[in-house]
Formats: structure tokens, C-alpha cells, sequence
């Protein structure tokens, strides 16, 4: 392409979206010297006052490997800025005893430094964590560093409502409180557009129809309900260990809790809406509902607060989205959450999306033609978008009911034990390779698929050893002579074994 005036290849760029995503694309786009502009329906977040997406403050993000590694690939300086803002999480803290709200009262009182604690699961035998980041704050400081990019212009309060991917034209619309009947509508010529607008993507919905686009959207009957917990108003310090993942597990429902810098702890209480519907609107339903099922978080939340924050704050619902392909010729590709919405149990929504965004352009610099690029990258992350979006979905069951089973913890113990003491083996745990590694997804259930194969045929053979030994021992006199019709049972029964596992 023909260079421009200010120093830019000349082609133009437009991301559709100003999220995690959208920001991070357009930073790389900005580095390999595109023309971009960023369009994003809402306000700019970094002014006072404007919130992201219609969370009531600002849900913290679980963020690990593959979202460090989509903004190591661009720029480590802004790494450096962003972790420095979040707090490490080392495992899981499980409160599974129904601890009485006087117990957490009295430990208030004699000035303990938690008020209340679980158990603490590990995420890893090596010590590795993620990290708890504000989204709001993320999102701001990925909008502060484009904002620095001379080749970068951002429009806020404008939603995309048409494209035309052949002629490649987009048309915005003015979508600010003071936008009136007949809003504003900017065309907007592109070169290449990247649909960022997460799960309820317009581009999404505008592609379909250039592209045989095999859609699947799943709506999980959970509805979510953001609370919080307040800093202890006497040290000003955490009222619970800010280095865990707090969980308040119920076999069908739970309510976690995790740190933020300014020592509050964002809470979510994940319900079907029958468990929302047995509450009703009246507080002492409210009040109940805690005192049977999460006693220890009254005091943690305060009655009072927890009533106002309860009944003031949305219950939200958890929508899960498959599709491919992602693109259209060389003209438009999906990304993030418009390409593959997630449920939030993985902590891996914005993460996936940010290895979307370091994929699709090893694809783009790997290819000189920007429509094979494209297509290839479509064609790669299919299996791996699917697959993320099928272990959230699993991950859900394990936090709120497999977390307090002692065969879940007995086979965790078992793996990490063998991952930490016979890594030759290949053994490792499944929260390892989707956290802490860029193993691609559709991989990471492939060999856990493997792994349970072999600990199964391992432990099977064990028992079955167990048994010989012990019949051997008490009956291996009668047997004598008759080895070879033994061995063949054993056979038998060995080949209807493995087939079963
Ligand atoms: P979004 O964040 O949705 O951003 C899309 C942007 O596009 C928005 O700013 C929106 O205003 C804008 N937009 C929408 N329509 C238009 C339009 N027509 N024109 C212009 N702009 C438009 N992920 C993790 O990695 N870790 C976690 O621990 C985690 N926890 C979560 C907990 C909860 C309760 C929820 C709900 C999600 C969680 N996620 C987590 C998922 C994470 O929030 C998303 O995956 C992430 O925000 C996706 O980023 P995005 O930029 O693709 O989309």
C-alpha cells in the first residue's frame, strides 16, 4: 500500500466498540501503521461519571496468561502499567461451613484481621496465580494508551446501526442523552472493520448477512446480581484474604467475592430466577434467604447495605454465543465477546478475547493478502472459540458443587501430585493449561480427555492388582497349575475394562 502523509500505510481501520477488545485491536492496528478510528456507542469511560456497560461500579476481571500474553505481545510498558494495578489471587477460598453470622460478629469484635475463612484451594502446585483486575480501570488505561497513538481517533456516543462489506462503508449514528429524535449519522469509509461489540455485536448481526454464519446462542437459567463488601471501617483493611477467590458454594447456585485495589471486594450471587423469585422484593425475604443459605455474609456486607445494594442492582442474565465463521473476505472480522460470549466461570471472557486479537494478526502477519489472513484465522480459532465457551460452561458446576466433593479434591490432589513430582508423565491439571499456559483450548480438552484415561486405567489397574495380590495370597495354592486360564480372564477382563474407560 502507498504510504501517507503521516507515516501511515494510508489504509483505514475501523473498530467497532471501545471495550477490552476493541482497544487492545486497535492498538495493534495502530503499530502496524493502519489509519484506525474507533467507534463506541457509549460515553468516554475515562470521563467522571461513565460507567461501562450497565454494570452499576465496575466488576472485577480474573486476569491470566493469555490476556498478559495479548498485551506482552504489543506493548510491555503497558503490561507493566495494568499489572500493577491488580491484586494476585493464589487459589480458591471455599466457605463451605455455615459459619453463623454471630460467630463472624464475635471475631468482628475481638478484632481479627478476617472476619471469616475457608478453605483454601490452590490454583496451582507451583505457585502460579491470577490476577484480580478492575474492567473499568483496564479498559481506561487501554483507552489512555491508544489515545497516545498519533494514528488513532476515538468517537464516542456513536452506534453502529448499517455496513456495506462490499462497498465498505459504515454508517454511525449519535447515541448520546442530548442525540434527540433525528440523531446525528456519520458514513464512514474503511479498508477493514473490526466488529469489538461484545455479546449483543451489531456486526454480528449485520454479517449474517454476507456470510452462511452458523449461529448458536444459549441463555443459562442463572441470573447474576453484583453486591459488595466495604473495607473494614476501623483499619481501612480487607475484611477477608484479598489473595483468594472467595466462594460461598450451593451445589446450584453461589456467591463469590474478589479483592479490588481499594480493599472492597466485588461480590456476585449467581441464582436461577427461582431462587431470585423465592426472595421476592421485601427485605426480610431477603434477610432470610442470607441467614439460611450465606449467613457469614451479612455482617461482611452490612444488613442494611446488603438490602439497599440488593434491590437497587440489576439481576443480569449469563448468555453464552457460538458462531463461525468470523469474517468477510478481506473486509470485516469479529472479535471478543461478539465472536464467542461466554459464561463468566472460566474467569477466561476477556482473556479469550485478547488472544483473539494476538492470533488474528500472526495470522495477518504471516499472510500478505488480508483476506486469506482472515479466512485462515476463522478457520483456526473456530475449534478453540468452542471449546472455551463448552469448558465455561462446565466450570460452572465445579465451582458451586464439585469444589466441596472429596473425590473432585482427591483426583486434584493426585494430578498436581504428579505434575509437580513426575512432569515427564505429561500429567497436569485443566485449570493450569486454560490459565496459566496459551495451550489452545480446543487442545487443553483433548489431552485432559487423555489424562483422565490414564489416571482411570492407572487407578483401575491398581485396584485390580490390589485384588490379585490379596487373592493370590489366600487362594494361590488351589490355582496352581492353572496360570494360563487365569491369565486369560484376566485378559478378558482387562479388554472389557479399557473399553468401558
Ligand atoms: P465488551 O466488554 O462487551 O465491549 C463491547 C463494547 O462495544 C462496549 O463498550 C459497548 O458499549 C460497545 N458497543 C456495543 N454495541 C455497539 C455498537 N452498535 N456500536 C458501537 N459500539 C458498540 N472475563 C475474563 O476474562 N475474566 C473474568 O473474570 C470475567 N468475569 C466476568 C464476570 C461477569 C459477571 C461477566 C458478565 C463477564 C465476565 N468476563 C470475564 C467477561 C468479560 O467481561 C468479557 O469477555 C469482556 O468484557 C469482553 O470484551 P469485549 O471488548 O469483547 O466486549
Amino acid at each position: 500500500s502507498t504510504p501517507a502523509a503521516n507515516g501511515t500505510t494510508g489504509k483505514r481501520a475501523c473498530v467497532v466498540g471501545a471495550g477490552p477488545v476493541g482497544a487492545l485491536s486497535a492498538l495493534y492496528l495502530a503499530k502496524d501503521g493502519w489509519d484506525v478510528d474507533v467507534y463506541e456507542l457509549r460515553g468516554d469511560l475515562r470521563m467522571p461519571g461513565n460507567k461501562s456497560l450497565n454494570f452499576t461500579k465496575s466488576i472485577n476481571l480474573a486476569l491470566s496468561e493469555r490476556g498478559i500474553s495479548g498485551m506482552r505481545a504489543i506493548d510491555e510498558t503497558l503490561l507493566k502499567e495494568v499489572l500493577a494495578e491488580t491484586i494476585p489471587m493464589y487459589g480458591r477460598e471455599v466457605h463451605n461451613t455455615k459459619l453463623p453470622a454471630s460467630v463472624v460478629e464475635k471475631r468482628k469484635e475481638a478484632g481479627y484481621q478476617y472476619w471469616t475463612e475457608g478453605e483454601k484451594q490452590e490454583y496451582d502446585c507451583h505457585g502460579r496465580f491470577i490476577r484480580s483486575a478492575d474492567r473499568h480501570r483496564l479498559n481506561e488505561q487501554l483507552l489512555e494508551r491508544i489515545a497516545k497513538e498519533p494514528n488513532v481517533r476515538l468517537h464516542f456516543n456513536q452506534g453502529l446501526k448499517k455496513m456495506d462489506l462490499d462497498k465498505k462503508v459504515a454508517w454511525f449514528e449519535y447515541s448520546a442523552k442530548d442525540a434527540g429524535e433525528n440523531p446525528e449519522v456519520t458514513r464512514v469509509e474503511f479498508d477493514f472493520l473490526l466488529g469489538c461489540d461484545g455479546a449483543h455485536s451489531t456486526v454480528r448481526r449485520l454479517l449474517q448477512k454476507y456470510v452462511r454464519m452458523d449461529y448458536e446462542q444459549t441463555y443459562i437459567d442463572t441470573l447474576w446480581c453484583e453486591l459488595e463488601i466495604y473495607p473494614n471501617e476501623v483499619t481501612g483493611d480487607f475484611l477477608i484474604h484479598p489473595n483468594y477467590l472467595h466462594i460461598w458454594p450451593k451445589q446450584t447456585f453461589m456467591f463469590i467475592a474478589i479483592p479490588s485495589p481499594d480493599k472492597t471486594f466485588t461480590c456476585t450471587l449467581f441464582m436461577p430466577q427461582s431462587r431470585f423469585d423465592e426472595i421476592g422484593d421485601s427485605p426480610d425475604g431477603l434477610i432470610a434467604f442470607f441467614e439460611r443459605h450465606f449467613p457469614a455474609v451479612i455482617p461482611l456486607i452490612g444488613r442494611d447495605r446488603l438490602i439497599k445494594d440488593y434491590f437497587k442492582n440489576p439481576k443480569l442474565p449469563l448468555i453464552s454465543v457460538k458462531c463461525s465463521p468470523y469474517h468477510y473476505k478481506d473486509s470485516c472480522v469479529i472479535l471478543g465477546d461478539a465472536a464467542h460470549a461466554m459464561v463468566p466461570f472460566y474467569g477466561q471472557g476477556m482473556n479469550a478475547g485478547f488472544e483473539d486479537v494476538r492470533i488474528l494478526f500472526e495470522h495477518i502477519h504471516a499472510h500478505s493478502d488480508l483476506g486469506t489472513a482472515l479466512s485462515r484465522y476463522s478457520e483456526a480459532r473456530k475449534p478453540n472459540a468452542h471449546s472455551i465457551n463448552d469448558l465455561a460452561m462446565t466450570n460452572y458446576v465445579e465451582m458451586r458443587a464439585n469444589v466441596t466433593s472429596s473425590i473432585y479434591k482427591a483426583r486434584k490432589q493426585v494430578e498436581e501430585f504428579l505434575y509437580d513430582y513426575l512432569p515427564m508423565l505429561g500429567i497436569t491439571t485443566q485449570y493450569a493449561l486454560v490459565s496459566f499456559s496459551n495451550t489452545p483450548y480446543s487442545q487443553v480438552i483433548t489431552h485432559m480427555k487423555w489424562q483422565k484415561r490414564i489416571l482411570n486405567t492407572v487407578a483401575t489397574a491398581l485396584v485390580f492388582g490390589a485384588i490379585g495380590l490379596v487373592a493370590w495370597i489366600t487362594w494361590g495354592k488351589r490355582f496352581a497349575g492353572k496360570g494360563d486360564a487365569l491369565f486369560a480372564i484376566a485378559k478378558d477382563v482387562w479388554h472389557r475394562v479399557w473399553a468401558l474407560l
